[in-house]
Parts: structure tokens; C-alpha cells; sequence
């Protein structure tokens, strides 16, 4: 593989920097880690989407039909990388664009692709994965939300856990069992769920930064027309897989510790301990340098699913094992920050004596939750040994 970028690739970089340095709302302060999901930060998440919409840069790699401009994966790759790069609030589109497009364009009938792919690139929607359940994660095919054919509509009762956004979303992909008599990966459908049906309960669950991220959702009889079923009946297990293949491969992404390693290496050269600069101390060098490698194999082991998916392949063990390594090194990275800082690292942002915003507190606390989100750290093992390997089923 080459690692290089063609001159094009390049300017393209260098056209979606100078957008982000003239777009960048002007009071973020490039730290979505100090914010909560309230109400007054949404709006800045929905107005930045409206602007990519305007340029066709909510999703620019896909089809021009579908809204997008039929970018090259790798220049995809760029552009993911400079929104993460400048920490730009993209959570508005990140689920729709990183995960249910892409399995939609894959097992969505033409009407569903026109419609749903449309409202995200235009950044109208903002849409939720209501996959895990309280008994139902790591072993998700184990789910007990039914959806029950009546007529022309399905009728769904259950729960859902851990969503992301649920309070915020339009719109939500939902698993849920329709053959309950069928082996347990055999009787789930996957469905395209607005969020605004009658019957959807969804309560806050607060996280250990303090915020309203995720929720949980509860469904007492809601009806939805039989057209909202993506693909086949009881086939749902198999695009689920696909979604989580996506979802992995978006987690992946190590540039935003690239710019934290800046940030800490920065840190390090303007503060003195005993009258020395920490970045003359040796622990803190070998801390940093340690750093700085795990970065760079990050964005590599990124760039291989980015080759892959160029080539129309779907990643899996390989995103598994970019998503492994990259959510474990931006927590190491989080953990090396803090304790360059001393005990001032642990500070909330909302403290007088924090260094960087606070920064590094909140990334060691997100990078913990990123890690079990789209599977855990154990899971992406397994499927690793197995599917990576060819070692059997522990
Ligand atoms: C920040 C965050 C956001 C999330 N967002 C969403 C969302 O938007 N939508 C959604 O549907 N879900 C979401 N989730 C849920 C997430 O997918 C689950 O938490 C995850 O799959 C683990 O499931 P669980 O919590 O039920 O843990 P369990 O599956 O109960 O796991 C408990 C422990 O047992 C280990 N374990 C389980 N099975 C095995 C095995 N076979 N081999 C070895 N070890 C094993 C696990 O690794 C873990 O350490 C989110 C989670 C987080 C943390």
C-alpha cells in the first residue's frame, strides 16, 4: 500500500481546512468534551450540519443522487480526518452518515435510499441505533423486543437501552424479534422507526461526566407501516452485523488523539516543574514519545479499513482491530495527559486551575465509555481470535 496522497488529495485537505478555519462556530472553544448535549449545544451541532449540507459535505464520498459529491473513500478519510483533526461538532449527522446510511444504501429498497438518505445529507434528521437491550448487549442476537405483523404495520413492545441521542433523534434503527420460535440470530428484523410515533417512551440515563447522552426507550405498542422493515423479515441479524462493521470502523479514528499528543507535547514545553520544563523530564519524554508511535500505528491501522472500504469491501476483523487500538490508545493518551499534569489534571472543566479546558479529564472518561460502545474490548477479541486468526469458539 501507498501511503502517500496524490497532489489532488492534498489541495483537498488543504480546501477542507480553510472551510473549517472560516466555518468553525466562532465561540466553540474545539472541545465537544467540555459540553453537555443540552438544548443550546444541539443547535450548534444542527447549524454546523446545515453548513456541510450547503457545500454537500455532510457525507461527501457518497452518490451525488443521494446528496453527496461521489468522493474517493480516501479523501473521505481526509475529510473525517480534519473534522476530527479541529474537533468540529459533527455529532448532529455521525450516526446517520457513519452507520445507517451506508447499511441502507447496501439493503434499502430505492424508495428507502431516496428518503432517508437524502434527509441526512441535507442534515435535516438526526438518527439513533436502538440495538442493545438490559439483557442484550455483547450478546445482542439475544434480544427480547418484538415486533408482531399486523395487517400492513408491525406492532413493537420492549426496551432499549444505552441509546445515543434518543432525546434528540428523528429517527431510529431498531432491532427487534420477529420469529420468536426461530434460533436466536434467525428471527430478527431490522427496522427504520420515526421516532415521533405514538407509544415511544425515552428517559434520560446520566453518564459519569454528568451528562444526558444516552437513554433508555421504552415501546408500548407501537404501530409502524410495514415499509419501515430494511430488507428481508428475520434477516436483520445480518445487516445489524453490517451496521456494527461500519460503526467500528467510524469509532476507529485516531486523529483526534493526534491532536491531544499536540496539545500535551505543547503543555509540556511552556510548564516548569522545579525550574525544569516537564518535556526535559525523562518519564515525561518516554511518556510522550510512547504516545506519539501509538498514534501514528492508529492512523494506519484506520487507513487500512479506508483502503479496504476504496476497494468495496466491508471491513470486519479490521475494523475490529482498529476500533481496539485506537479507543485503548486514546484512553492511554488521556491517562499519560493527566498524569504529565499532576494532580491539577484532574480537575473538571468547570475549575479555575485546569489546565487545557479540562480536556484530558473529560477524553479519559469518554474514552472509557467509546470503549464499550459498539462492542467491548473482550468482544473485539473474540471476533479478532476468530475471525482474524481462525481460532476456534472459546
Ligand atoms: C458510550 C456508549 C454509547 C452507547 N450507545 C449505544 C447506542 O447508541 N445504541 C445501542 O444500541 N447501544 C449503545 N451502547 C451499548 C453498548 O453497545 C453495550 O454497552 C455493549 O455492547 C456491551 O453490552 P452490555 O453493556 O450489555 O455489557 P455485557 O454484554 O453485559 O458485558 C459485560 C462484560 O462481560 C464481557 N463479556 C460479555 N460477553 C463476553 C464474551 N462472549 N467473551 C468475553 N467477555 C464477554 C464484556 O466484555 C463486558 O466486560 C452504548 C454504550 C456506551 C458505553
Amino acid at each position: 500500500m501507498d501511503f502517500r496522497l496524490t497532489s489532488e488529495e492534498e489541495a483537498f485537505r488543504q480546501e477542507v481546512r480553510d472551510w473549517l478555519r472560516d466555518n468553525l462556530p466562532k465561540d466553540w472553544q474545539e472541545d465537544r468534551f467540555t459540553r453537555d448535549r443540552d438544548p443550546e449545544t444541539w443547535n450548534i451541532y444542527r447549524g454546523f450540519a446545515k453548513k456541510l449540507a450547503a457545500k454537500r459535505w455532510v457525507a461527501p464520498h457518497w452518490p451525488v443522487d443521494y446528496g453527496g459529491l461521489g468522493l474517493s473513500v480516501i479523501q473521505q478519510l481526509i475529510f473525517n480526518e480534519e473534522m476530527a483533526y479541529h474537533q468540529a461538532p459533527i455529532g448532529y449527522s455521525s450516526i446517520g452518515v457513519g452507520w445507517v446510511g451506508p447499511t441502507v444504501i447496501v439493503y434499502g429498497t430505492e424508495e428507502q435510499k431516496k428518503k432517508h438518505l437524502g434527509a441526512i445529507t441535507a442534515a435535516e434528521v438526526m438518527w439513533c441505533q436502538g440495538f442493545s437491550e438490559p439483557n442484550a448487549g455483547s450478546d445482542l442476537a439475544s434480544l427480547q423486543t418484538r415486533a408482531v405483523r399486523d395487517g400492513d404495520d408491525y406492532i413493537i413492545n420492549g426496551q432499549k437501552i444505552w441509546t445515543s441521542g434518543a432525546h434528540l433523534a428523528d429517527w431510529c434503527i431498531l432491532l427487534a424479534r420477529t420469529d420468536p420460535e426461530a434460533p436466536k440470530h434467525k428471527g430478527i428484523s431490522y427496522f427504520l422507526l420515526d421516532m415521533k410515533t405514538p407509544g415511544i417512551t425515552v428517559r434520560p440515563l446520566i453518564d459519569m461526566m454528568d451528562n444526558h447522552g444516552f437513554n433508555e426507550m421504552f415501546f408500548e405498542n407501537v404501530r409502524i407501516p410495514k415499509d419501515c422493515l430494511l430488507g428481508q423479515e428475520n434477516q436483520g441479524w445480518y445487516m445489524a452485523a453490517t451496521t456494527l462493521d461500519f460503526e467500528r470502523s467510524s469509532i476507529g479514528g485516531a486523529v483526534g488523539g493526534r491532536r491531544m499528543l499536540e496539545e500535551i507535547v505543547e503543555y509540556a514545553r511552556d510548564t516548569r516543574h522545579n525550574g525544569k520544563r516537564l518535556i526535559d523530564e525523562v518519564p515525561v519524554r518516554v511518556r510522550l514519545a510512547d504516545a506519539a508511535l501509538e498514534v501514528e500505528i492508529g492512523q494506519l491501522l484506520s487507513y487500512r479499513v479506508a483502503s479496504m472500504q476504496s476497494r468495496g469491501l466491508v471491513p470486519n476483523y479490521e475494523s475490529s482491530i482498529a476500533k481496539l487500538f485506537n479507543t485503548d490508545m486514546q484512553l492511554r493518551l488521556a491517562k499519560a495527559g493527566m498524569e504529565i499534569m499532576g494532580l491539577y489534571g484532574q480537575l473538571e472543566p468547570q475549575s479555575k486551575y485546569v489546565p487545557l479546558r479540562g480536556k484530558f479529564e473529560r477524553q479519559y472518561l469518554w474514552q472509557t465509555g467509546m470503549s464499550v460502545g459498539g462492542g467491548t474490548p473482550e468482544i473485539q477479541r473474540n471476533i479478532i481470535a476468530m475471525r482474524g486468526l481462525g481460532l476456534p469458539r472459546g
